[in-house]
């Protein structure tokens, strides 16, 4: 734990706490304990085994989402040192943000929020928040985690106004237009910092989009050539990486200087005066059309290649189908969630499948519909 942080950064001395009280730990800083408590979370383990863009047994060498939440975690943390922000904080905010994912990546998303239409949609944003504050079972005197609520804050990255309303305190920003704490700004931009590299990569991996192809966006051109400059003779993987790499250390750095500048002329004198000014932690223009090139890139070339598309057709399939089975005969779910259906409703479906890792709901999909099984 560093004491002498800014005062813009978020500290356990003017962190708002934890929703129920605890006395404070010893031998650590209440962040360490957050995300201490997201590591040992069932929610976390779970997150080996679910996908973003390729489903899990497709290959061993793709990102799962436990893979992706360590790299930004690590993007996070180098940044947050350099620009002296609360390192256990940005932590703990990027190994929870995708506790709440279903399986299946953004299929899943798709079809449980399709699903749920009628009973308020589905929103992983949200059930992070859930996890973290409700699902996990490990404490006696409470549901959830009990995390801090600047942990909180910086896993509720959106959420729409109808639904910020029931939030309380921490629904508060979306409805008066405010921002959250640097932490919460920073981690979010390490999400996609990871995201686009590593897609980038395990596209390359995959097959599914080639390098010749890439060399049509600026950003990854600029650094295929630079490290063709510095190493001729290199090809395939190898160059592939030195170039994600580069490209990592350009984004990483450039949100560095940028965030800096926007800081030191904001000059913030508490977490809260952050909340009131607008979003200070962000790329300079030039690096957000760039990177914004590579996403459109990635959103017609990998998210839409036919062969993605047909899992996400199988994972839609899948999740519909477990749904529309469970909410039409609700003893067909397990006894636990049986009887929180009859207090709670179709939440309760949305929790059940949301929780499956990527092989769990195919083997559901299994034992509920296959009439011989393999
Ligand atoms: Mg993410």
């Amino acid at each position: 734990m560093r004491n002498n942080l800014p005062p813009y950064a978020v500290s356990d001395t003017n962190s708002r706490g934890r929703r129920i009280h605890e006395d404070p730990p010893t031998g650590r800083s209440q962040f360490q304990r957050d995300r201490d408590r997201v590591i040992h979370s069932t929610a976390f383990r779970r997150l080996e085994y679910k996908t973003q863009v390729f489903v899990n047994h497709e290959g061993d060498l793709f990102r799962t989402r436990l893979t992706h939440s360590l790299e930004v975690a690590q993007i996070g943390r180098s940044i947050a040192r350099n620009l002296q922000l609360n390192e256990e904080l940005v932590e703990a905010i990027s190994l929870a943000h995708d506790l709440g994912h279903t399986p299946f990546g953004h299929a899943g998303q798709d079809a449980l929020d399709n699903c749920m239409k009628a009973h308020g949609g589905f929103e992983h944003n949200l059930q992070s928040l859930r996890v973290v504050d409700i699902l996990e079972e490990r404490y006696a005197r409470f549901d959830g985690l009990n995390l801090c609520f600047e942990t909180r804050e910086g896993i509720l990255k959106r959420a729409t106004k109808s639904k910020a309303q029931a939030l309380g305190e921490l629904g508060e920003r979306f409805l008066h237009g405010r921002s959250a704490s640097l932490e919460a700004q920073l981690a979010n931009l390490a999400d996609e910092i990871a995201y686009n590299n590593h897609d980038v990569d395990d596209g390359v991996r995959s097959g599914l989009i080639t390098q010749a192809q890439l060399e049509e966006i600026e950003i990854f051109a600029r650094h295929l050539h630079q490290v063709k400059q510095h190493y001729p003779d290199i090809a395939g993987r190898r160059l592939v990486h030195e170039t994600v790499r580069g490209m990592i250390n350009t984004l990483a750095t450039d949100l560095t200087t940028q965030s800096k500048v926007h800081i030191e002329a904001a000059n913030p004198n508490s977490p809260d005066n952050v909340r009131e000014m607008p979003t200070l932690v962000g790329f300079s223009d030039t690096i957000r059309q760039q990177q914004q090139e590579l996403k459109r890139f990635l959103h017609k070339n990998l998210y839409k290649h036919y062969q993605v598309m047909r899992m996400s057709n199988k994972a839609h399939h899948i999740v519909e189908k477990l749904f529309s089975a469970f909410a039409a005969e609700p003893a067909l779910l397990p006894p636990k969630y049986q009887h929180k259906f009859r207090d709670h409703g179709h939440q309760i479906i949305a929790d059940y499948i949301a929780g499956m890792t990527d092989r769990y709901a195919i083997k559901e999909y299994r034992r509920m519909f296959a009439i011989i099984e393999d």
